[in-house]
């Protein structure tokens, strides 16, 4: 660290490699050397004799007032994803990225923190994981997706094991798959249960990301490892195995046994070495001629630059996958998906981070895929993003995804061939729902009206609380989706409103809201929290999957009835 404070010779050879730079030409503000002088100064002024003899010549200075720290605020957590991309550009070996998560480290130290950093960092402090999942929630999840996998597959014996001593591979999650995207739990699952591996998931401690990569706070990162490893070995698990996930990968398996200060007697690997390796052994067989789709694939930057891991998933993607084509630069080289480092939780920083993207879009759009796959759910997020902002044509998926599609299983041998079952083109489980939306941005209430509408739900439409309560009274919805910020009322007043009401207090309400922060609602909340909980943006299939867990799981309904 002292090093790269010390090192710099101001040559601007990284200034090229950042993706803020390339997207926002003529703004020498965002140049990583720029950037870093921001936080050297301070360091030459404390700690550097030159600064503390000569501090005008070579530029030493601390910070001193509130204004300045909102100026260093927005340099560290603004206007860098700590990519590390230009870390690997400088002939020095100054690792700039290092250093700004160490000064976001002293920033949060003092409480200086966007508020959706405090808010993530809050809910994996005290509920354990980034989102805020609920362990009835999550267990739950496991069991939908238990019971789809068995419908689908017709296989009663497929399950998800949740605290099994002593078996070969404990698997570990990103919340997200819990909160958005189930479905790469269920592939994993069915994956698992062909190869016929000896597994299991931890009930609790199963969140393997950690947002204290992303906050600089170390007592945090050792809190969240410690959490997932202690559970591992209180399991007797021989392996630990990582969802995709870049930074759960880095935190977990590269820096959580030096925050945790632990020996750890079992292995960890990436869950996409372990597919290779089933594929490998003949574990399992996979038929790449059932993803014909052009996919490319996007090296998410803490897997690829910081933990070496960029040939195992192409080596993965050409065993599963007839058209892979590589999008350029790549591996160590290539652009952040510019919602990293906790960059998609700082709602304050969007325009400025989609506006970054720009050489990201371009990048993506040159290799005319279908799909962008990537072993990252932060990067699923952030990629989804920038294909919605520059109306590219592409979707994200995952290797698992991949993976599942692809395998072949030995019973159905004697079946017609497996042929993708195309989405109905109408929820059936949403046909005659009575759905009230609440929220005061009128595009809004047309795009999730529109949504639900088009899939056969009957759409109440409220622009604020007044309007909301005065529907649900006469109306009974079976679904209010709620926004928190609103003029009048506030959501938060709603939501007291509803839950205290004799009449309105069965409906479930689901909150979407652009303040990641308002998740407080869960903890002020803790008999009756919101049913479903979704952060803005949103996109279609994470709506209809959160409204549908509502409406299949009855998490509300089960917990008023004291199920
Ligand atoms: S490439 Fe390295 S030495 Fe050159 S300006 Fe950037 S950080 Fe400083
Ligand atoms: S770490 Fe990445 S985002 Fe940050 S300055 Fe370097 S290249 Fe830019």
């Amino acid at each position: 660290m002292a090093a790269s404070l010390a090192s710099c010779v101001h040559c601007g050879m990284c200034i090229e490699s950042c993706h803020y730079v390339l997207s926002n030409p003529g703004d020498p503000t965002f140049a990583p050397v720029y950037k870093a002088d921001q936080i050297r100064k301070i360091f030459k002024r404390h700690y550097d004799w030159t600064g503390r003899v000569i501090p005008w010549w070579v530029k030493a200075k601390s910070v001193f007032t509130d204004e300045e720290l909102e100026e260093l605020k927005d340099v560290v957590f603004g206007k860098c994803t700590n990519c590390r991309r230009c870390s690997i550009n400088c002939p020095m070996g100054v690792d700039y990225a290092t250093f700004n998560r160490m000064a976001r480290g002293l920033l949060v130290h003092n409480g200086i923190m966007p508020e959706g950093v405090a808010a993530v960092s809050k809910d994996q402090w005290e509920i354990g994981n980034q989102m805020g999942v609920l362990k009835e929630d999550y267990l739950e999840t496991l069991e939908w997706m238990e019971e789809e996998l068995q419908s689908e597959l017709e296989n009663p014996d497929i399950k998800i094991p949740i605290d099994k001593i002593d078996c070969d591979v404990v698997y570990s999650i990103n919340p997200r798959e819990v909160k958005y995207d189930p479905r790469t739990i269920a592939d994993a699952a069915k994956i698992f249960h062909y190869a016929g591996e000896n597994w299991t998931m931890p009930s609790e401690g199963w969140d393997m990301t950690n947002f204290g990569l992303f906050s600089g706070d170390d007592e945090l990162g050792g809190a969240v490892a410690r959490r997932l490893f202690e559970k591992t070995e209180d399991l007797k698990g021989k392996k630990l195995v990582i969802s995709e996930c870049g930074h759960g990968y880095r935190s977990t398996r590269c820096e959580g046994p030096n925050w945790a200060g632990m020996d750890i007697p079992f292995e960890m690997e990436s869950s996409v070495n372990t597919m290779l390796r089933y594929i490998k052994e003949g574990r399992i067989k996979v038929d790449k001629s059932r993803n014909t789709d052009p996919v490319t694939f996007h090296d998410s930057c803490n897997n690829a630059r910081s933990c070496g891991l960029f040939e195992e998933p192409r080596e993965l993607l050409n065993l599963v996958c007839t058209d892979f084509r590589e999008m350029y630069p790549n591996r160590s080289e290539n652009y952040c998906c510019t919602g990293g480092g906790g960059a998609m939780s700082m709602s304050e920083y969007t325009n400025q981070r989609l506006k970054s993207a720009k050489v990201k879009a371009e990048q993506l759009k040159d290799t005319e895929a279908k799909f962008v796959v990537t072993s990252c759910h932060n990067c699923v997020d952030g990629l989804t993003d920038v294909i919605r902002h520059y109306k590219l044509d592409m979707k994200v998926t995952q290797l698992v995804n991949l993976v599942s599609n692809a395998l072949v299983i030995e019973e159905e041998v004697a079946m017609p061939p497996v042929v993708e079952v195309p989405e109905p083109a109408v929820h059936e489980w949403l046909v005659g729902r009575k759905i009230l939306v609440t929220d005061d941005e009128p595009d809004f209430v047309i795009f999730i009206s529109t949504l639900l509408e088009d899939n056969g739900a009957t759409v109440f439409r409220a622009h604020d609380g007044d309007q909301a309560i005065e529907i649900a009274k006469t109306e009974k919805p079976d679904l209010l989706t709620l926004d928190i910020t609103m003029p009048g009322k506030s959501g938060a007043e709603i939501f007291d409103y509803f839950r205290d009401d004799p009449e309105l207090k069965s409906i479930p309400i689901c909150i979407i809201t652009g303040k990641p922060e308002l998740r407080k609602l869960i903890y002020e909340h803790p008999s009756a929290p919101p049913d479903g909980y979704l952060d803005k943006p949103i996109t279609e299939e994470g709506l209809l999957l959160n409204i549908r867990k509502i409406f299949e799981v009855g998490h509300h309904e089960k917990a008023k009835s004291g199920n």
